[in-house]
């Protein structure tokens, strides 16, 4: 499937939906669940009833074989409210864990308790981080010991979305402590198993309709099916961990590639951030006079304008290359996953804090949504991997690439041999092309129109300007 930037018809419907969503049901609502800080259950129920609220639904886009149907779902969400969009597809972040890793089987037993059906909604919950070790997975200390037929889970989790009122907890621990990061597993924590403790809900800067807590596992026991991909698949996992740290060589981690994979969906939200950000503040300039004029007359309001709706297309293109890999399963080798998480979530922060700029006094109170969407902002250069360590990432990419050329030139390339032949650019192409310029006053009329119909470069259509 090649990189495409048009939308299917059903992408373009998708798009719509998620949008008058947003616009209808989230937005009406959002300053008030924010101020609260209150979980907003209707509105889940109401993403239900609409389809947006369910396994089948994230596991068809995380499919989609183009890669777009997800960030163009994201941004609409997003563009409505980035809290109250957390609590919708919090329970996504946990399902595309338990995809990594889980068996079949058990994907079948658990992605439907992540979400319930409508009236019967439930949650989930992706718990890595500790007090210890947000960045640094290889400091957590959480961990997974066997016990007959179960495991028993100890430990301290931090800034867990949807920790401890969700259904189910997906639990990184570790089993091997020798193994550091490679000797993780991710396990299945039901709500309400004795043990797991929610010790309180946080009080945040933004997002504040979402959920997030401080957790502990005391002695939680689950039984040995809770332990995602099985036990023989951890034994072979932790056998080729033991021989890497053995012969001193890296390997990847269930938990590292999930946040890779999800990367380019949270991007996608700082994108629905940026662009309500940018709408309201030019819509403000446009009518908001100041010495006679409309403030955007003035170039001092309105090129940092022109400058952020150009890096924000620019980053929704570095987000669609990446999802459109992660779809096609195109390594992201040069660190493209970070790359587009950094690039929308680093503007984010800038354009809503520009809009304020531009709201003025206005952009600082509470009248107008801008100062809550530039402290919702700032939660995307922290979590899911902060802009620091999508750095590291995209750093330690251009050192194992050094020497390498761009992704494009490393792609398989499309077209066949009639391509490879008489492609545009290629000399048959342009011999044909010259030979016909020099034969032009020999060639009959027709025959000459039919060889430029071939040449020429492809027409407008009829709507274009
Ligand atoms: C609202 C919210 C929701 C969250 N939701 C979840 C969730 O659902 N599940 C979950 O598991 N986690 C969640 N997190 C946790 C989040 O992923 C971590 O906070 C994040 O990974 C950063 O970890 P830390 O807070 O421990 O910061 P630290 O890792 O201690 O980092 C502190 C600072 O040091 C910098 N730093 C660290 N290492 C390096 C380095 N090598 N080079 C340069 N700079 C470095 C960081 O960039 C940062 O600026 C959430 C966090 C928040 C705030």
């Amino acid at each position: 499937m090649s990189f495409d930037l048009t939308p299917t018809v059903a992408q373009h419907d998708l798009a719509r939906r998620a949008h008058e969503f947003a616009e209808q049901v989230v937005r009406p609502v959002a300053q008030d669940y924010d101020k609260r800080q209150e979980f907003p259950w209707p509105v889940l129920e109401e993403a239900a009833q609409a389809g947006f609220y369910s396994p089948l639904f994230y596991r068809d886009l995380i499919g989609d074989p183009t890669g777009l149907s997800l960030p163009m779902f994201m941004e609409e969400l997003f563009w409505g409210c980035a809290g109250i969009g957390l609590a919708i597809v919090m329970p996504a972040l946990a399902l595309s864990a338990i995809g990594q890793a889980a068996s079949p089987e058990q994907m079948l037993e658990w992605a439907p308790e992540c979400f319930g059906t409508p009236g019967d909604l439930k949650l989930a919950a992706l718990a890595i981080s500790e007090p210890e070790g947000g960045s640094d997975v290889r400091n957590l200390r959480t961990t997974a010991r066997r016990d007959g037929d179960d495991w028993i889970i100890d430990g301290h989790k931090m800034w867990i979305g949807n920790g401890g009122i969700a259904d189910v907890h997906v639990v990184n621990a570790n089993v091997d402590p020798d193994l550091g990061h490679k000797g993780q597993a991710l396990f299945i924590v039901p709500g309400g198993t004795p043990g797991l403790q929610l010790v309180r809900k946080l009080d945040k800067l933004g997002c504040r309709a979402s959920h997030t807590a401080e957790l502990k596992f005391d002695g939680v026991r689950v039984p040995a099916a809770n332990l995602l991909g099985g036990h023989e698949k951890l034994e072979h996992k932790l056998a080729k961990a033991r021989e890497a740290v053995e012969g001193g060589r890296h390997s990847g981690s269930a938990t590292l590639g999930a946040l890779e994979q999800t990367r380019p969906m949270v991007a996608a939200q700082a994108l629905g951030i940026s662009r309500a950000a940018l709408e309201y503040a030019t819509s403000y300039a446009n009518e908001r006079e100041a010495f006679g004029a409309p403030i955007i007359d003035n170039q001092g309001i309105a090129f940092p304008l022109a400058d952020l709706a150009t890096q924000l297309d620019a980053a929704r293109l570095l987000t669609w290359r990446a999802s459109w890999m992660a779809a096609t399963g195109v390594p992201f080798e040069r660190g493209e996953g970070s790359m587009a998480k950094l690039a929308a979530t680093e503007l984010a922060v800038k354009t809503t804090e520009r809009a304020l700029q531009t709201m003025g006094g206005w952009g600082y109170i509470s009248d107008h949504p801008v100062e809550k969407w530039y402290r919702d902002a700032k939660l995307y250069t922290i979590f899911e991997g902060t802009s620091e360590i999508q750095r590291v990432v995209i750093s330690n990419a251009l050192g194992a690439a050094d020497g390498r050329p761009p992704m494009h030139v490393d792609l398989d390339p499309t077209g066949g041999p009639l391509n490879a032949w008489f492609g545009r650019g290629t000399p048959a192409r342009t011999r044909a092309a010259n030979k016909a310029l020099d034969a032009r006053d020999r060639v009959p009329a027709p025959v000459m129109n039919l060889a430029m119909k071939v040449l020429r470069p492809p027409s407008k259509k009829p709507t274009d300007k």
